[in-house]
């Protein structure tokens, strides 16, 4: 199932005693063919790697051992944690960004994360996307990625406020105790954002990362009361999932 060919310089040692708590999804976002991505992955210059990459006909490739920390996720935070790569385990997607993914590396990807959640204690709620972890500075998986099928497979909470019809009314914007609260929220389920209680930059950049993720049909980071409910849907579930373990 898994093709261990390939093998990337570019990773070091996690940092001591660190438990492998995430997985982190990306897309390569590279609009060339395999050959070319790999070699990317393999040359000491790139200075990135993933421990898994995933081709489009589902093939999967090891490329850095578990035990080592791999370079995907570069300058990252979620729930406090701000050493993501020492944290997790990378996984890559070839795909241009623009395009579908591929049933076949659909059903790989799904069948190697139930193995690794398996192996090493990871929770669903824990299976995040790069956008998540690295707000304002990266979009992959993008929304192509089909969050809603991985929670088919019980591995991700995908809110059913997210499907249909939005209501997209921002009348509430500017009242400061809604953004407090709506703040509070993102920074509870995981997100790196400040409590300023203005509706600030940061503000929108952490509200499109959590539309790429739960409402990917319209990331406009605004405040409409479609985001509104799908994050407080969020939101609970999360402090349940949580509060459960
Ligand atoms: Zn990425």
């Amino acid at each position: 199932m898994i093709s261990y060919k390939y093998k990337s310089p570019n990773y070091n040692e996690r940092v001591k005693d660190s438990k492998v708590e995430f997985i982190i999804i990306h897309y390569t976002g590279l609009d060339m063919e395999f050959d070319k991505v790999i070699n990317w992955f393999l040359s000491k210059g790139s200075e990135v790697s993933c421990h898994f990459l995933i081709d489009k006909s589902g093939e999967i490739y090891n490329l850095v051992d578990l035990s080592k920390r791999a370079w995907h996720a570069g300058k990252s935070c979620w729930s406090n944690c701000i050493d993501i790569n020492s944290h997790s385990i990378g996984i890559e997607l070839h795909n241009s960004g623009t395009e579908d993914f591929t049933s076949h590396q659909f059903e790989s990807l799904v069948k190697l994360i139930k193995k690794l959640m398996s192996e090493n204690a990871i929770q669903s709620w824990d299976i995040l996307g790069h956008s998540d972890v690295s707000i304002g500075r990266k979009i992959d998986p993008g929304i192509k990625f089909p969050w809603h099928q991985l929670a088919i497979e019980n591995i991700s909470y995908f809110s059913s406020l997210s499907q249909g019809n939005f209501d997209i009314d921002i009348s509430d914007n500017n009242n400061p105790q809604s953004i407090k609260e709506i703040q509070n929220k993102l920074i509870s389920i995981g997100y790196d954002i400040n409590k300023s209680g203005v509706f600030d930059p940061q503000t929108v950049e952490g509200l499109k990362a959590f539309q790429r993720h739960w409402r990917p049909a319209a990331v406009n980071g605004l405040l409409d009361r479609s985001t509104k409910n799908i994050l407080s849907d969020v939101c609970e579930k999360f402090n349940q999932f949580r509060s459960e373990f």
